[in-house]
C-alpha cells in the first residue's frame, strides 16, 4: 500500500541523515554481516543469539541502515526501547552535552541534579496524585528485583504472586517470576523461593471462553492465593498491564482495577511492570491509565530513555521511604548520560504527543491486520493497545493450535525483505508489532505490505 496521507515524522526524528526509505542493496543478512557473524560465532557466548544478523551501523526514525548499506524497516525499537526513534535530535544534544559535562560521579557518592528531575518527572507522570518516590537502576530486571525487595521489606511478608506467560527479566530472581522454560529458564535454576504462578486472564484462551475471563479469572486467581499462600504471607502481586514477551496479552476490562481493589483491601501491594508497556508505547503514559489503576509500586525501563540504559521503581512515598538509608542503590543506576537521555525523551514524547502517534499507529496496524485476518484463517485474535499490537496464529480457529511454525516462517520472511519483526509468546505463536512512534507512514505501510507479501509467501 501506498499511503496516500502520510505523516511526516516528528520533526525531532529527522534531523540526521538518514533517509527514511527502505534500501535493499544485498541478501539479507549479506556479505559483510556474514563476515561479522563469523566473528561473533567465534567471540560470543553461544547463549546470546541474534533475531536477524544483519549488523547494524546506523539508524534513524523507523530505519535501521546494515553493514552492507541495506536499510531496514524497524517495527522492533529493539524490543519496545527506541520509542522516540534513533537519530532523535534532542537525545543526541542531551547525551552529548552531558558526555562532555561529566559521564559518571556514583549518585551514591556524588549526587547531581539530571537524577533527581528523572524522579520527579516519573512521580509526576505515573498514575496517582499521592506523594510518590523513584529510584533508578539499570534495567528492567534490576528495577523488578528492587520492587520485590521494597515490597518485603515493607510489608513484612514474603509471598510474591506472578503469572502465567509472565516475563520479569533473566536475574535469577526475576527468572523465578518469569513464566517460560525455553529459553529462558531453562537449566538455570535452582530458582529464588516464595515466588507463586496464578493463571492469567487470557481472554482468547480462557478455556469458559473470552466473554467469562474477567469474572472467572479474577475469582480463580484470589481463590488461589488465599487457599495457597494466604493474604497474611503475601506481599505483592506484581502483573504487566499488557503482557509483552508472553504474548501481548491484555487482561479483559474490569480485571486490573478488582485485582488492584483485592490487593488494597488485603495490604498487598500491587505492582505493575510497565517496563514493556510504558512510555507512550500502549496509547497512554502508561498501560495502567486506562482504566485508572493505580498500582502502588510501577516498573519502568526500556523505552524511558531513548536507548540509554536506566530503569526506575516509582512508588507510594510512605513504602519507597521505609527504606533505611543506603539500602537501595548501585554503581551505575541513574548514570547522568542516561538521565539525560531520559529527560530529552519524555520531553520529546510531550512536545510530540507521541501518545496520540501511538494510537495513529494502532489505527493502522488494526486496520492493514484485519485484512490480513479477513484473508487467511490462521490469524486467531489481533489484539494490544497503541503501538503496541500483536497477532496470534493458529492453524485452525476452531482448536486454536498455536502455528508457532507458520510465525517462525512470516517472521524469516520479514526479514529477507528488510523488514524487522519480532516474535513473542510462550507458545511462540504471536507477531508482535512495536515501531518506533517516530515512523512515518509511508513506512508503516511499506512494512506492513512487506508482512502480507511474507504472509502470502509462508501459508
Ligand atoms: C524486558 C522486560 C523486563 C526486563 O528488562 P531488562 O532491561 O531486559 O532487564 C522486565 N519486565 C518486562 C515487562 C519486560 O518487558
Amino acid at each position: 500500500m501506498t499511503a496516500t496521507t502520510s505523516t511526516p515524522a516528528p520533526e525531532s526524528a529527522t534531523a540526521a541523515g538518514v533517509s527514511q526509505r527502505r534500501i535493499l542493496r544485498t541478501e539479507i543478512p549479506g556479505p559483510r554481516s556474514r563476515e561479522l557473524h563469523e566473528r561473533k560465532l567465534a567471540a560470543v557466548s553461544a547463549g546470546v543469539s541474534t533475531g536477524l544478523p544483519a549488523y547494524v551501523v546506523a539508524g534513524q526514525g523507523g530505519i535501521l541502515v546494515d553493514a552492507d548499506g541495506n536499510q531496514l524497516i524497524d517495527f522492533g525499537s529493539g524490543i519496545a526501547v527506541t520509542t522516540v526513534g534513533n537519530g532523535n535530535r534532542r537525545i543526541i544534544d542531551a547525551v552529548s552535552k552531558q558526555i562532555a559535562e561529566f559521564t559518571h560521579t556514583c549518585f551514591m557518592v556524588n549526587p547531581y541534579e539530571e537524577y533527581v528531575a528523572v524522579c520527579e518527572k516519573l512521580n509526576e507522570l505515573t498514575p496517582g496524585d499521592h506523594p510518590k518516590r523513584s529510584a533508578l537502576f539499570n534495567s528492567g530486571a534490576e528495577a523488578v528485583e528492587n520492587a520485590v525487595k521494597v515490597a518485603r521489606h515493607y510489608t513484612g511478608k514474603d509471598g510474591i504472586v506472578a503469572f502465567d506467560h509472565a516475563y520479569h527479566g533473566r536475574t535469577n530472581l526475576t527468572l523465578a517470576m518469569t513464566a517460560k522454560n525455553m529459553p529462558y529458564k531453562h537449566r538455570f535454576g535452582p530458582f529464588a523461593s516464595e515466588l507463586y504462578r496464578v493463571p492469567m486472564a487470557y481472554p482468547y484462551r480462557w478455556p469458559g471462553g473470552p466473554q467469562h475471563c474477567a469474572d472467572e479469572a479474577f475469582s480463580y486467581i484470589i481463590d488461589q492465593i488465599h487457599a495457597q499462600i494466604g493474604e497474611e504471607n503475601t506481599a505483592a502481586v506484581i502483573i504487566e498491564p499488557i503482557q509483552g514477551e508472553g504474548g501481548f496479552i491484555v487482561p479483559p476490562r474490569g480485571f486490573l482495577p478488582a485485582l488492584a481493589q483485592w490487593c488494597r483491601d488485603h495490604d498487598i501491594l500491587f505492582i505493575a511492570d510497565e517496563v514493556q508497556s510504558g512510555f507512550c508505547r500502549s496509547g497512554d503514559w502508561f498501560a495502567c491509565d486506562d482504566e485508572g489503576v493505580v498500582p502502588d509500586l510501577m516498573t519502568t525501563a526500556k523505552g524511558i530513555a531513548g536507548g540509554m540504559p536506566l530503569a526506575a521503581v516509582t512508588g507510594r512515598a510512605d513504602i519507597m521511604d521505609t527504606i533505611h538509608p543506603g539500602g537501595l542503590g548501585g554503581t551505575y543506576g541513574g548514570n547522568p548520560v542516561a538521565c539525560a537521555a531520559a529527560l530529552a525523551s519524555i520531553e520529546t514524547m510531550e512536545q510530540e504527543d507521541l501518545r496520540g502517534r501511538a494510537r495513529q499507529i494502532e489505527a493502522t496496524l488494526k486496520d492493514r491486520l484485519g485484512r490480513l485476518a479477513d484473508t487467511y484463517h490462521q490469524v486467531g485474535e489481533i489484539r494490544g493497545r497503541g503501538a503496541m499490537v500483536a497477532m496470534e496464529l493458529v492453524t485452525d480457529r476452531e482448536t486454536k493450535e498455536p502455528a508457532a511454525a507458520l510465525t517462525a516462517a512470516i517472521n524469516k520472511a520479514c526479514h529477507a525483505r528488510g523488514l524487522v519483526t519480532l516474535t513473542c509468546g510462550t507458545l511462540g505463536n504471536v507477531f508482535r508489532f512495536l515501531p518506533p512512534l517516530s515512523i512515518d507512514d509511508t513506512l508503516l505501510g511499506e512494512g506492513l505490505d512487506i508482512l502480507e507479501e511474507a504472509f502470502a509467501a509462508s501459508v
